[in-house]
Parts: C-alpha cells; sequence; structure tokens
C-alpha cells in the first residue's frame, strides 16, 4: 500500500468542503451520481461500436445502497471506470472543470455561499464523510484499484478486485453532532427526496434496494396480512429536462440544470426551451448566460452544444450546431434522427445537422430581438456580457451575418445620451438628415465635446458615440443601415454648409492663403494640408485624418498589428473666425516668431482634441509656459 499526500491547492479546497456548513452538504450526492451518469455515458458511446462491451442500453444503471451499521453509503456505477493512473490523477489533484471552476469562484468571491449553487465534484464527498474509499475497474483492462483517504493526510492506493467495469464510491458519514444529522443520509426517504430533488433527470436508473410490503399469499381475504421484502426501486423518472414538457418544467428546476452543468454560478439571463419537428426533429435546451465566463474571450472558451442522439451522448462542445456570432450560447440538442455513430467528421456536412443549426440560430435571434423589445435592462446586462461578440458577429466572415446581428447592435447615442439600436437612430432621424453619423475615439465623454459632433448636434442630429474599437469595423463592413449611408464625422466631409457657404468659405480661404501657408510651413511634415474648417463651433482647430482612415483604426493597428500599421496623414483645420487665429494671422505680421509658436500650439491642441497622443509633450510644455511669460 502506497502513501500519497494531496497537492497543496486541493488540500485547501478540501479543507473547505470539510468546514462547509451544513445546510450544503447534501449537495454531494449530486455531485457523485452526475460523476457516475458521465462514466455511464462514456462506456454506453463506446458499446455503439464495440460489441465487447455486452451491455445495452437498458443495462446501465447507478446504484446506491446502505450499510447503517458501518455508516456507509455507497455509490456504485457500471461505467467506464479509472486506472491507476486516472485515479490518481482525478482524486488526488484538483484540475478538473467543476473542482477548478469553483475554486475560481471562491477566490473571487470568499462566498461559500456558492457551495449550494456550483458543481464542486467528487471532493464534496467530505462534506459529509470521515473516509471515502474508491473502487474502480476500468473497462478493458483486468485489474482494480482501492483509494482511500480521510481528506486531511493524503490517500493510499492499492491493488483490489471488481468483478466488471465500473466505481463504487464508498463513504462512511461523520458522527452525528446536536445540529447536524449525517445519518439521514443512510435513509431510504432523505435518499429518495435528494435523487428527486437534485438528479431526477439522470437518464440512467438510480436504484436502491428498498422494503415494501405485500398482501400475504394466504391469507383470509376478510384478515388482510402483510409482509415485506426486499426490492429494487428505482428513485428517478429518468426523463432529462429537456425531454419535459415545458409547461411542467419551473424556473427554478431550469436554473439548478443550468448551473449544474455548465458551472456558472450565476441565473441564465434567458432559458429557451425547443421542440421542433420537421424534416429533422429534435429538442433543444438553451441558456443565455448573465455574464462571460473569464475566458470567453479566448481561444480556451470551448464553444458549442451538448449533443446527444435517442438519448445518447455524442459529443461535450458540437461545434456546427451553433454559429460562431452566438457562441456565448450554451445548452444541450437531442434529436432522434442523427445517426448514433456520427463522427466529428461527418458533422461538418450532415444535413441534418445544418437544418437543425439553422433553426436554432434563428431561434435565439428571435428570442434576443424580444428581449431587446420587451425587457430593456435584461438586454443591456447581456449586451454588457456579449456586446462584443454580436459585433464580432457582424463584421465577421466580410459581414456574411449581418442580418443575423445587425439589429441586435446598441450604440452611445449624443443626443440621448443611452445605447440605441440602429433602427432607433434611423427612426428618430431629423428632417432632411440623410447619414448615420458616428465618431470614433476613446470615451463617450469626450467624442461629445469633438467639433464636428458639436457642429451636428446643433442641427438636431444624433451622432452615435463609438468606444469600443471593433465599432468602427462595423459601419465599414455594413455600409448602410435601413438604406442610410454612415458617415464619420470625423474622417468625412460633413457637407452641412450651403452651396452659398461654401463659397464664402472659398473666398475667405483664398484671402487667409498666406497664413495656412505660413502654418504649413511652419510645421512641416508633421502635417499633410492646413484648411479653413466650417465646423469648429467654438473651437480654434481641429485634426482630422488623411484618406478615410481614422485615428482610431491607427492605434488599432498599431497596437494589434504594428508590422502592417502606418501612420494616417494629418490634416490642421482652423477656424477662420475663432479669436486664436485671428490672433495668429496679427502675428504673423508684426512677430512672425510668436506667430509661428501660435501655429505649434494650435496643432498640440488639435492632437489632444483628436485623443491623439503628443508628438512632443515636453515640447509643447515648454511652447505653453514661454507663451504665458
Ligand atoms: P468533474 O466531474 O467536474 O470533472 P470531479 O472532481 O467530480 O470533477 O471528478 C474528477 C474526475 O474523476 C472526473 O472528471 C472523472 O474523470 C473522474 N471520475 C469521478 N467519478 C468517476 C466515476 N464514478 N467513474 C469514472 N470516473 C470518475
Amino acid at each position: 500500500m502506497e502513501k500519497h499526500q494531496f497537492k497543496a491547492e486541493s488540500q485547501r479546497l478540501l479543507d473547505l468542503m470539510i468546514h462547509s456548513i451544513y445546510t450544503h452538504q447534501e449537495i454531494f450526492l449530486r455531485e457523485i451520481i452526475s460523476n457516475a451518469s458521465d462514466a455511464i455515458d462514456k462506456l454506453a458511446y463506446t458499446a455503439l461500436t464495440d460489441d465487447k462491451v455486452g451491455l445495452s442500453r437498458g443495462d446501465f444503471a447507478i446504484t446506491l445502497s446502505v450499510d447503517k451499521d458501518a455508516r456507509r453509503l455507497t455509490v456504485s456505477d457500471n461505467g467506464i471506470g479509472m486506472d491507476r493512473q486516472e485515479m490518481e490523477e482525478n482524486l488526488g489533484t484538483i484540475c478538473k472543470s467543476g473542482s477548478l471552476g469553483f475554486k475560481q469562484a471562491m477566490e473571487k468571491q470568499e462566498d461559500i455561499d456558492i457551495i449550494g449553487q456550483f458543481g464542486v465534484g467528487f471532493y464534496s464527498a467530505f462534506m459529509v464523510a470521515d473516509s471515502v474509499s474508491v473502487i474502480s475497474k476500468k473497462y478493458g483492462s483486468e485489474q482494480a484499484y482501492l483509494w482511500t483517504s480521510n481528506g486531511s493526510d493524503g490517500y493510499t492506493m492499492e491493488e483490489t478486485t471488481r468483478d466488471a467495469a465500473g466505481t463504487d464510491i464508498i463513504m462512511t458519514l461523520k458522527a452525528d453532532t446536536e445540529d447536524e444529522k449525517y445519518s439521514e443520509f443512510l435513509e431510504e426517504y432523505k435518499l429518495r427526496e435528494l435523487v428527486h430533488k437534485y438528479s431526477d433527470y439522470i437518464r440512467y436508473p438510480i436504484r436502491m434496494m428498498v422494503t415494501k410490503s405485500r398482501l400475504k399469499e394466504d391469507c383470509p381475504e376478510d384478515k388482510p396480512e402483510y409482509e415485506s421484502y426486499q426490492d429494487w426501486d428505482t428513485l428517478n423518472s429518468m426523463v432529462p429536462l429537456w425531454q419535459k414538457n415545458p409547461k411542467e418544467v419551473g424556473e427554478e428546476e431550469y436554473e439548478r440544470f443550468y448551473r449544474e452543468k455548465f458551472y456558472d454560478f450565476n441565473k441564465p439571463l434567458r432559458t429557451i426551451h425547443m421542440n421542433a419537428e420537421g424534416t429533422v426533429s429534435f429538442r433543444a435546451l438553451l441558456f443565455i448566460p448573465g455574464k462571460a465566463p473569464y475566458d470567453f474571450y479566448t481561444k480556451d472558451y470551448k464553444q458549442g452544444l451538448q449533443l446527444y442522439s435517442s438519448g445518447v451522448m455524442i459529443m461535450d462542445n458540437c461545434e456546427e450546431l451553433l454559429p460562431e456570432h452566438f457562441r456565448f450560447v450554451r445548452g444541450v440538442v437531442d434529436s432522434q434522427d442523427l445517426s448514433l455513430n456520427i463522427s466529428r467528421e461527418m458533422l461538418q456536412h450532415n444535413r441534418q445537422v445544418s437544418i437543425i443549426a439553422r433553426n436554432i440560430e434563428k431561434k435565439i435571434k428571435s428570442e434576443l430581438l424580444s428581449m431587446l423589445e420587451n425587457d430593456r435592462e435584461k438586454y443591456l446586462q447581456f449586451y454588457e456580457a456579449f456586446g462584443r461578440q454580436v459585433k464580432y458577429g457582424c463584421v465577421g466572415d466580410y459581414g456574411a451575418h449581418k442580418d443575423a446581428c445587425q439589429d441586435l447592435l446598441l450604440f452611445y447615442s449624443n443626443r440621448q445620451q443611452k445605447l440605441i439600436t440602429l433602427k432607433e437612430y434611423v427612426d428618430s432621424m431629423a428632417e432632411g438628415q440623410e447619414k448615420i453619423y458616428y465618431a470614433p475615439g476613446e470615451s463617450a465623454d469626450r467624442l461629445s465635446k469633438l467639433p464636428q459632433v458639436t457642429a451636428l448636434d446643433g442641427k438636431g442630429y444624433d451622432v452615435l458615440l463609438f468606444g469600443d474599437e471593433v465599432d468602427e469595423f462595423v459601419p465599414q463592413t455594413l455600409m448602410t443601415y435601413g438604406e442610410k449611408k454612415f458617415c464619420n464625422v470625423v474622417t468625412e466631409d460633413l457637407e452641412l454648409q450651403s452651396e452659398e457657404e461654401k463659397k464664402e468659405m472659398d473666398a475667405k480661404a483664398e484671402e487667409m492663403k498666406s497664413l495656412l501657408t505660413f502654418v504649413k510651413d511652419t510645421l512641416g511634415d508633421l502635417v499633410k494640408e492646413v484648411r479653413l474648417s466650417a465646423n469648429l463651433g467654438a473651437f480654434a482647430a481641429c485634426m482630422t485624418p488623411d484618406a478615410g482612415m481614422s485615428f482610431e483604426m491607427e492605434k488599432y493597428m498599431k497596437r494589434v498589428n504594428p508590422d502592417m500599421a502606418f501612420p494616417v496623414g494629418r490634416i490642421l483645420e482652423l477656424n477662420a473666425d475663432h479669436e486664436a487665429v485671428t490672433a495668429m494671422e496679427e502675428a504673423m505680421v508684426s512677430d512672425p516668431e510668436k506667430a509661428a509658436d501660435y501655429a505649434r500650439l494650435l496643432y498640440g491642441q488639435a492632437e489632444l482634441m483628436a485623443d491623439l497622443p503628443l508628438e512632443d509633450p515636453a515640447a509643447y510644455t515648454a511652447l505653453v509656459c514661454k507663451l504665458m511669460k
């Protein structure tokens, strides 16, 4: 017999389990049963193609047995089992989904309460047991092993025997205390209650030997006598939640299922229960989470839906069932029309799978739209979590999925000071307004003070303030929305002037030609052009990018793909009516050196207003001080 220590972090979680509060302890049974069911899933899947398994669907079962004298509760399954190495890895360290997620949640929240809502895995047995033994024999192997631990000082491993493949989890319950009656977990009524509450939908029978009573065979009719006898009873209804009639499933039941299955301790924002009949019949139970998982925007996030065919789990994350733009949806799909031994490679070309996927996409879209319409607050929560994904969906694949995504977009409205849809923008466009105006930048607050935005606001035109770096790709991909063109207020001509005003402007530019040349000469290569603008309102100068690409895009490219990045040409625009510009014009004659300083100062200001880093902050500061003297 060998003795081993737990890894340090496993030990910490164990300590937590051992000292957790009593009210949560009953969930240990759910965890142990769910592991047993997963193990059976695996062998049932193997049995589809391997005759040697020798078991058919109806032979698989989970058994509960009780030895009251020894205070022992055993959960057995005839699933895939574990070999020695798997027992070491799975039971000796915390690396598996459930317990790992739990640990992360623990660290963030320091809230013991989440134990009750969260998949905590095998270790939860130590909440109720002093000692836990696991006997397991892996399918296809001859040798069985016994793993034993009391949770606090490591575990032992030794060889043992077991008839067939499968696992027994043997829990010796803690002694009762005044408030904590662990012996309840040896009572039939309690086990029935727990199975009904937490594990009813497990698709294999959870059996227990129980005492029943019956009428004695040859007792006289007027004097009935009863005798008791032992018999197996199935404690669960075995109907998976998604096979039930939605009318018969309570909100709480959906939530519990979601939390357990997808290791999220938050409620789902929306539950979608589908029962589709047609060319391909299927049932689906889908959830829109309320928060993005911590790894959602990384490569680690596994997208896809769990796929069942006639009750047999085929695949954990079937990506083909879910379009990329809705990859945040979690859930289960079950269809009897799918072949059981469908392989991953075949899925991509499977007609049934693509029909199901199309149905699911449509349904998710319509559910999101209805949330947007009927429960704005909830939709905002959704958008906070997954809005970026919706935008990616809109621009991905060159806009191939824009029909599914564009109506789900929200952007910040300058006039309404809140997030609005494109449709809401277009519906409230002012008389004579032709375009959808947007301004890309870092924060709505600063953008709303941009001269161009202020000028448009003066005309009663709303501007969408883009704060997210992916935002700008949206108009570039969509080009139009509802036949209205998008217009970047920073890079494009706003065309707010009448022909008359334009002529006047040209005349003024001609008049101020020497000033414009002077500023251009002073700034040299820093600017491509210096010109007048009529949209500057109260501002003296602003910076406009050359050639349609915005400064935000320049910054983005620099960060994401520095090799491909190139600087966007700067155009300095001046407000002919501004006192500062007049002052510069006057200085040009009386004190050209001062006028040159003014030009540099205005250039710096324009950089700041455009959210660009100052070319030379030290020189700018020195300049301001010089002019103050
Ligand atoms: P999780 O179930 O979230 O992965 P657990 O701590 O409950 O985490 O279990 C760890 C691993 O131990 C499981 O992933 C599985 O590989 C293995 N395991 C647990 N119970 C059984 C069982 N009854 N039969 C086979 N393997 C099991």
